[in-house]
């Protein structure tokens, strides 16, 4: 059977529109996972999750082990967060993420004996993740446990998994995707997971599904990854997981494009994959809840992928929750002469950023740096009517009247065009010619948007 035949779905494999742009994973795809130590001092934002932030229940002076609970998250939708080290507390903080968010976080500077970060990940690594045991948890329990571990999206979206999980009589989940399209340039973090810990992508795989009492689960994979592919299947065999594999264009990875590709299920504007009977998790996340159940051991910990060429040396990492992106840079020799952009999370829906001081949180997947070459100084012009955003557009928007009404303060126009089904993937500003920045006026759109149905 070829690896790269889509069948065995009703999807086509693929969906309408979106682009094809030079994926540069070779910079790090075939770097193994390394293993940082444990920093100095890490910092903790007490959001890290959409929703609401979690409650701290440390004080400065205080001190705490490894894995120790120190936010709760007290609304339904918020995040538990734990210590990802053993130390002392310090003052809280207030820190400045890349997206130009202002947040208050606890610091911990490393004190006493600390876990080995090594003996995390071999864990992670392991061949021994259970798969014939999952029916001794309860669905209840596994949803207490998501919530417990303080686990969230690791896509990137950071949404609290045990929302998504938990049961609503309203919306019956009959399909479980697990997402490992990675269909952003540059980063290969899941990818090498996918390698790497496949047996704990499995085990997390059941738990959720069984979570959500899912009759098919599914994972998800861009034909790019044939490696990760072969290993998934062996990890799969003998279970009821099956292996859709994709063909690769961006933004196959997210949510609505994936439901389409696989399912040939159409999610409404402003739904949600739930709408149409899906439930959907990134490898990484899945992973996460393996370690919560079965380790009962909270999420402290992730790998991310430092890439582009103005990187000294590219590598994925497997990293503590908190330590500074600085750190994280320098353990790559640091960034060359022609480096010009950092951008957290890879260049097309990544933030550009310059404090280096800014915290790793559980929603980096990682770090992107481009050189001179690498990004268009050319100025912008006038539209030229080309109709190229319109063609790129995975949600069939009109890009150019959103930024249009953007631009001449039109909020009505903007919602009359659906300017919030935009979810920011920037194709449309990658076909420009014009150079126009769709996203930036699209993402300003949406601001005027929000305070005018406020008003
Ligand atoms: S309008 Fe939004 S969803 Fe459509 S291409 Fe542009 S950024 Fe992507
Ligand atoms: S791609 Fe650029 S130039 Fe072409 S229609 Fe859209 S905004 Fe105008």
């Amino acid at each position: 059977m070829s690896l790269f035949r889509f069948k065995g779905f009703p999807g086509t494999g693929s969906f309408r529109h979106g682009i094809h742009p030079p994926d540069n994973k070779a910079l790090s795809y075939e770097s193994k996972v390394e293993v940082m130590d444990t920093p100095e001092t890490v910092t903790l934002p007490l959001l890290q999750n959409l929703g609401v932030p979690c409650k701290p229940i440390v004080k400065s002076g205080q001190t705490v082990r490894y894995g120790e609970l120190i936010g709760v998250g007290e609304a339904f939708v918020s995040a538990a967060l734990h210590s990802p080290i053993a130390g002392k507390v310090k003052k809280m903080k207030v820190v400045t993420l890349p997206n130009g968010k202002r947040l208050t976080a606890i610091s911990i500077h490393a004190e006493g004996e600390q876990i080995p970060p090594e003996k995390l990940w071999e864990e992670m690594t392991s061949k021994d993740w259970p798969r014939d045991c999952i029916s001794i948890y309860d669905p209840l329990t596994i949803v207490k446990i998501i919530h417990d571990s303080g686990i969230v999206g690791l896509g990137g979206a950071a949404f609290p998994t045990h929302v998504k999980v938990t049961p609503n009589d309203t919306r019956m989940i009959d399909t479980l995707m697990i997402n490992g399209c990675e269909c952003e340039p540059y980063l290969t973090c899941d990818y090498r997971l996918m390698k790497e810990a496949s047996r704990s992508i499995v085990t997390g795989a059941l738990l959720t599904g069984r979570a959500v009492s899912a009759k098919e689960i599914v994972i998800c994979v861009e034909d790019n990854k044939p490696e990760a592919i072969t290993k998934l299947r062996e990890a799969t065999e003998q279970t009821v997981i099956k292996i859709a594999v994709l063909k690769t264009k961006y933004p196959q990875g997210s949510e609505k494009q994936l439901v389409q590709a696989v399912l040939g299920l159409e999610i409404p504007l402003g739904g949600l994959p739930s709408d149409v009977g899906v439930a959907m998790s990134n490898v990484g996340t899945v992973a996460a809840v393996a370690r919560g159940v079965i380790k009962e051991s909270p999420l402290t910990h992730r790998v991310i992928s430092i890439s582009g060429k103005g990187i000294k040396t590219p590598k994925n990492l497997f990293v503590p929750i908190g330590i500074s992106m600085g750190e994280v840079i320098n353990f790559c020799g640091g960034i060359t002469q022609d480096a010009a952009r950092i951008i957290a999370g890879g260049p097309m829906m990544g933030f550009s950023f310059s404090d280096l001081t800014a915290p790793v949180t559980k929603g980096t997947s990682g770090i992107t740096v481009l050189t001179h070459d690498e990004i268009s100084n050319e100025q912008e012009t006038s539209c030229v009517r080309c109709g190229r955003c319109v063609d790129a557009c995975p949600m069939n928007l009109v890009p150019t009247r959103l930024a249009l009404a953007a631009r001449y303060n039109n909020p009505s126009i903007a919602s009359q065009y659906h300017i919030n089904a935009c979810f920011e993937c920037g194709c449309c500003t990658y076909v420009c010619p014009a150079k126009i920045n769709l996203v930036q006026l699209i993402r300003t759109g949406k601001r005027l948007v929000a305070a005018w149905e406020n008003r």
